[in-house]
């Protein structure tokens, strides 16, 4: 028992815990990126602003930035700085890989703008390239924190702007961006100009353009937002079958539940993504080939749907508390399914992440996890099918209404902003009216799940269950309230709650016939392997 109480003192307070870096003396306002593509090769150039206002000290003002790119010049406030030298720019490598930072000539309050020009071939975040139909294309495709490599930026979820776009084209593609389309210029030589612009601040993993020949298939209007699949023509009949069936619903469905519709607009576009689907703020971008293969799943379109509120409009303000994003539309995707009747795939689905998750190499390590330090290794079974068997075992805790109300009022609180998993808990706190630590200390900061064995006895007049927790000691005790149902030999039912704490936890209760059968979560509204057994049996 000494182990589960040292890791609860270990873990106090850490939901609240920010591992990553922060620039605290800074904090972007707006990003404005003009990016040209040309018509060949794939060497691009950039003018980029960037507004901030300057929070402590003088500056200096210290973007993420890519080494590959020729930086032409550096303006600050219309003065063009020179490179080096106390009052002018530099590049230099800073603890999380190379940084442009300009003098330090701000003072606390002041709203600044820096106009970065550059040009060079991106390395990453931005690929000109051909699509899985061989037609040149050129899409981002920035999480976690590849914007870097085509745009100088605070390349961090916790510091989110508002951000423009105008990406400079051939005249006979299209260009697709977060927020609103605010124009398209004909500029000389056959090319075009297309402005999208954000209004509402996102953070730069999901900062993105895509440009190419594409086809626009418009799915109307739902929740005061245009809807809308872009495609390669190739590809175009796609769009109104299959998976996007449903997405007006999907939108529709969230914004009931949920809250309004985050951004000015969603569009589903096809693009060379790595991920399945990427959630960038109200242009999702999924997998090419699935769109050529015809083998996009609703799942997904409802899962990246979801992460337009939770992940996108509320953000992690960590990269360790992922699982509010990701835990979040693991759970809301499937969950899409029960809300329109269709209880049966949103079961499936919950089952087949407790299976994932179960049979994954992360069940000896926490959610909330910071001694995890590379990104990429956060997309595990742990922030995606546990952290949804979290907001599950939390739903059952609280009871749909309190619980959706919470979820409600934790969107409307957040929304444009980021969370740790404490604001989360402090909200949800407030809606059940009682203390959920051991709760989440034990889903988040506590490794495993709980193994219970269930044995039974019967003596005529009294039932007597006896719950085991037989999980590996390094994953600690767990406290929890087991259902478990009771079939009689007369054929009727019982439903009784087993409170469990400790290694060994024993319930009595008078009955007056003996039990046919005990089974354990009936419904499976735990993440817990239970196994039952008469106590003879032992
Ligand atoms: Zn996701």
């Amino acid at each position: 028992m000494i182990f589960a109480a040292a890791v609860l003192l270990q873990a106090a307070g850490s939901l609240a815990v920010v591992e990553d870096r922060v620039r605290p003396d800074q904090d972007i306002l707006h990003y404005h990126v003009a990016v040209t593509i040309p018509d060949a090769g794939r060497n691009i150039s950039g003018a980029v602003t960037v507004r901030y206002a300057v929070r402590s000290g003088r500056g200096p003002l210290v973007l993420d930035f890519d080494s590959v790119f020729v930086v032409d010049s550096v303006v600050a406030d219309g003065r063009r700085l020179s490179k080096g030298g106390g009052a002018g720019w530099r590049g230099m490598k800073g603890d999380e890989g190379w940084e442009l930072r300009t003098a330090h000539w701000g003072q606390p309050g002041d709203v600044l703008e820096v106009v970065v020009f550059y040009h060079g071939v991106p390395r990453d975040g931005l690929f000109v390239q051909d699509n899985v139909h061989g037609v040149r294309t050129a899409f981002a495709d920035n999480w976690p924190d590849r914007a870097r490599h085509w745009f100088p930026s605070e390349d961090h979820p916790s510091d989110k702007a508002t951000v423009s776009f105008e990406i400079e084209i051939p005249r006979t593609w299209r260009a697709i961006a977060n927020g609103a389309l605010r124009g398209v210029d004909t500029l000389a030589g056959g090319r075009t100009r297309w402005s999208w612009v954000s209004a509402r601040r996102i953070s730069t993993y999901t900062m993105v353009i895509g440009a190419g020949r594409l086809a626009v298939t418009d799915l109307g209007m739902v929740s005061a937002a245009p809807q809308s699949v872009w495609t390669f023509p190739e590809d175009s009949a796609y769009a109104v079958t299959g998976p996007f069936r449903r997405a007006r619903d999907m939108v529709d469905v969230y914004s009931r539940l949920i809250g309004p519709f985050p951004y000015e607009k969603l569009a589903h576009v096809q693009s060379p993504t790595r991920f399945g689907g990427m959630e960038n703020a109200s242009a999702i971008f999924y997998s090419e080939r699935a769109y050529a293969t015809r083998t996009l799943d609703e799942e997904t379109v409802a899962h990246e749907v979801a992460h337009q509120w939770f992940g996108d409009a509320v953000t992690e303000r960590d990269w360790h508390h992922l699982w509010l994003s990701e835990g979040f539309a693991s759970y809301l995707g499937p969950l899409y399914f029960e809300l329109v009747g269709e209880p049966a795939a949103f079961h499936a689905a919950m089952e087949r992440n407790r299976r994932v998750y179960m049979a994954s190499d992360v069940v000896d390590r926490p959610i909330i996890d910071p001694t995890e330090h590379q990104l990429t290794n956060l997309l595990n079974a742990n922030n995606y099918p546990k952290g949804a068997w979290v907001l599950h075992m939390l739903r059952g805790e609280l009871g749909d209404s309190a619980f959706f109300d919470g979820l409600r009022a934790y969107y409307a609180g957040y929304r444009d902003s980021t969370a740790l998993s404490a604001d989360f808990a402090a909200v949800m706190e407030r809606y059940s009216g009682k203390s959920l630590d051991t709760f989440f200390q034990q889903w988040l900061l506590q490794p495993g799940y709980p193994k219970l064995e269930v044995s039974w006895n019967y003596d005529d007049t009294t039932l007597t269950l006896e719950v085991e927790q037989t999980q590996p000691a390094k994953w600690g005790l767990f406290e929890l309230t087991l259902p478990v149902r009771l079939v009689l030999h007369n054929g009727e039912r019982l439903d009784i709650d087993v409170p469990v704490s400790g290694r060994r936890s024993v319930l009595k209760r008078e009955l007056t016939v003996m039990p046919k059968e005990v089974v354990a979560d009936p419904e499976g509204r735990l993440l817990v392997e239970a196994v039952v057994r008469p106590a003879a049996e032992r």
